[in-house]
């Protein structure tokens, strides 16, 4: 049998959650360390945001909120050549559109060049910083690794003068790039790497996004980004546990600089999840090699896609608050998302028929011509949500699935001499089966009973199944996309296998012969509404007038709460 549409599901979780983080922002505001907090959502714009983002920006526009805070919009904007102004308009819509809002605080590190400028100064006329004219290759080969000490690069003892003219050319644009950075002087032995001469600045001949050509020397991550959290007043900088090593090298720009606050960073375990790549380096090579449709091809996980692919942006929410927040890394299952995205949709999606197959079939007494209108309920979860119309004729479609000419014992779906319900309609008994001259069926024969309208007999009997269906004269022609996970392996790319190799062939399926009720025309772009036995679906933004396109957003199924009954969770 297809799903029943009233899936059992799990509450979800009180909102009043707590995580370590949260504890620290709750004893730092008990304590008066802080006496209002600020966080910051940091996302670099090379890329769309994914459902890994997600998370962070859920966690620090959450924390924000619940704790009378404020949390900005920070673009770390430090390397022209990976970004650009499409990914700087898509995280502010993915952001807004998850629900949440900077207000006035959107920041650009970009903003703050003039003021990092000045404060590399700083650090060269502290003697702590220099320029150095070693290649790329020369400093990776110097810095030594996680066993050996490095080397010290023969230009680390320039005179504060020296280093002052060279930075000062290097920033008028006097070479070229990869010519000579600039290294903050800390410790080449230190057996944290990132204390090993870390570079500052490098030269690079690029238009920015928003500065333009106004500069040819652009900060590092590293020495950009605690000073942009200095700058806004940051109390709680959190970021993704690979950052922890920077941590030290984080606080040590902030006690050798005139910075205006001390931030102070915490890290948490970032989001993974099963059968999903969430490295905008491989996303970007999904698109740019046409794996997929686009950054928002919903098969992506990235949050235009899910939102093209009908998630609401609810789900993702809850999803956010059942994962937590955590310092240990974890793989979470990608059915824990659906469960939650499922939640949200059978609480609120409306039920349409649509078939995806067709089978014809034919009410022999049904008179020809005539057509009467059946009540069918828009929401059994809801029943404000009320009833609409809908055309029942002598042609029918049904699913083409929802027959078998030689059933099994436990298919009850329609078979030779079977009675069914057809929903809100009428009992149908199949009386013929057409087929075609090479044996395939192409039509069925049934005849009603009209003492059955509504769908419940006089007499209380009870057919064992019950189906969707359309009337052919009206149903709509539609293409449906059928999705399934883009990857096929649950750890793409695992056991040294190469990750295209993992890629799903079947994740996508195209149906162009598909019809829907002529009430799915009303729905806005965007809407998820459940085709009733079928799944969740929302039209695509590729359909054009008279030729609509739907995307299955999520089958009924939920495979996590089964995974949960198997004892795979706690
Ligand atoms: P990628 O590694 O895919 O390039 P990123 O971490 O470099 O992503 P950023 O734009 O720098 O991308 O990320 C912005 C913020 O989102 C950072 O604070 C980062 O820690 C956080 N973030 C990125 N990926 C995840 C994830 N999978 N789970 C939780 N937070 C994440
Ligand atoms: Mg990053």
């Amino acid at each position: 049998m297809l799903s029943s549409a009233t899936m059992e599901t799990t509450t979800p979780p009180a909102p009043e959650r707590s995580d370590f983080i949260r504890e620290i922002v709750t004893t730092d505001l008990r304590e008066g360390t802080h006496e209002s907090i600020v966080t910051r959502f940091p996302p670099e714009p090379n890329g769309y945001l994914h459902i890994g983002h997600a998370k962070s920006i859920c966690l620090n526009f959450g924390i924000a909120e619940e704790f009378g805070g404020r949390c900005h919009l920070r673009f770390d904007d430090t390397n022209p050549v990976k970004e650009e102004q499409e990914f700087i308009d898509s995280i502010e819509a993915d952001v807004r559109w998850l629900g949440f809002d900077w207000g006035e605080h959107l920041y650009f590190a970009s903003d703050y060049f003039e003021q990092l400028y000045a404060w590399a100064v700083h650090l060269i006329e502290a003697g702590k910083a220099y320029v150095d004219d070693l290649s790329a290759d020369e400093i990776r080969e110097y810095r030594g690794t996680l066993t050996e000490p490095g080397r010290e690069s023969p230009w680390r003892d320039r005179s504060v003068a020296e280093n002052l003219d060279l930075f000062a050319r290097m920033r008028a644009g006097e070479f070229p790039n990869g010519a000579r950075v600039l290294r903050a002087k800390i410790d080449m032995a230190s057996p944290n790497i990132n204390f090993r001469d870390p570079v500052m600045y490098r030269i690079l001949h690029a238009v920015h996004p928003r500065t333009g050509d106004a500069w040819c020397i652009y900060p590092s991550y590293d020495f950009a980004h605690g000073q942009s959290d200095a700058i806004e007043h940051i109390t709680h900088s959190i970021c993704t546990l690979e950052f922890q090593d920077h941590r030290p090298l984080y606080d040590w720009f902030i006690e050798n600089l005139p910075v205006p606050s001390r931030p102070r960073q915490y890290e948490f375990a970032r989001l993974n999840l099963t059968h999903t790549v969430l490295s905008k380096r491989i996303l970007l090579r999904l698109v740019s090699e046409g794996h997929v449709r686009g950054w928002d091809d919903p098969r992506m996980p990235t949050l235009s896609a899910l939102r093209r692919r009908g998630f609401p942006a609810e789900g993702i929410r809850d999803f956010a608050a059942m994962i937590g927040v955590a310092r240990a890394d974890s793989v979470v299952e990608v059915e824990m998302l659906e469960h939650a995205v499922r939640d949200v949709l059978n609480r609120e999606a409306q039920r349409r028929f649509a078939i995806l197959k067709p089978l014809k079939v034919v009410i022999e007494n049904y008179p020809e011509g005539e057509v009467e209108y059946v009540e069918v309920q828009n929401n059994p979860e809801d029943p404000s949500a009320g009833t609409r119309p809908v055309a029942f004729s002598r042609e029918l479609w049904i699913e083409r699935d929802d027959f078998m000419e030689d059933p099994p014992k436990k298919f009850f779906r329609l078979a030779p001499g079977r009675e069914v319900r057809l929903r809100s309609a009428y009992f149908v008994t199949c009386t013929e089966v057409v087929k075609d001259d090479a044996g395939e069926i192409v039509e069925l024969r049934c005849t009603y009973d009209p003492d059955t309208r509504g769908g419940s007999a006089p007499d209380g009997r009870r057919p064992k199944a019950t189906l969707h269906w359309l009337s052919v004269a009206h149903a709509v022609p539609v293409e449906v996309r059928l999705y399934d996970h883009l990857f096929a392996s649950e750890y793409p790319g695992a056991d040294g296998r190469d990750l295209f190799d993992d890629l799903n062939p079947d994740s996508e399926i195209v149906l162009r012969d598909s019809f829907v009720e002529p009430s799915l025309a009303e729905f806005a772009s965007g809407e998820t509404v459940q085709f009733e036995r079928l799944g969740y679906f929302c039209p695509d933004v590729d359909s054009s007038p008279g030729a609509p396109v739907f995307n299955r957003t999520l089958t009924l199924k939920d495979t996590w709460a089964k995974l949960q009954k198997q004892g795979r969770h706690d």
